[in-house]
């Protein structure tokens, strides 16, 4: 059985806010925003992070960043702006081992993160 939290999300059997769904990707509001706008974009196929990506997942990742931009002109933050941040492994701040990227705009967003 799949415990992965995303894999659930995917398959319905926990409830999210979907802003985008097509048949490779999900992108849904994060639970605990970070900024105004803050959208976290999955793939539907379970790789748990950007260590494990594949040759063959570039379809999905270049998917993924076409949609990004959409969602962001969607959700009224691609004039002001937006970041796009993907965590990978414990020093990078990864909680969820399913990969994903999150889309925060908003406000104004600091540089470095902590
Ligand atoms: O990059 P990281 O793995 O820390 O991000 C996981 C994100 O998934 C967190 O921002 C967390 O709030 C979000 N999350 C969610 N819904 C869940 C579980 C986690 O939006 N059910």
């Amino acid at each position: 059985m799949n415990e992965c939290i995303f894999c659930k999300i995917i398959n319905k059997e926990i409830p999210s806010e979907i802003v985008y769904e097509d048949e490779l990707i999900l992108a849904f509001n994060d639970i605990e925003a970070k900024a105004p706008t803050h959208i976290l974009v999955i793939p539907k196929k379970h790789i748990p992070s950007l260590n494990d990506l594949k040759e063959e997942d570039s379809k999905i990742i270049s998917h993924i960043f076409s949609i990004i931009p959409k969602v962001a002109e969607k959700n009224g933050i691609n004039k002001s702006g937006y970041r796009v941040v993907n965590n990978c492994g414990k020093d990078g701040g990864q909680t969820v081992d399913h990969i994903h990227f999150h889309v925060l705009g908003g406000r104004n967003l600091t540089w470095p993160p902590g």
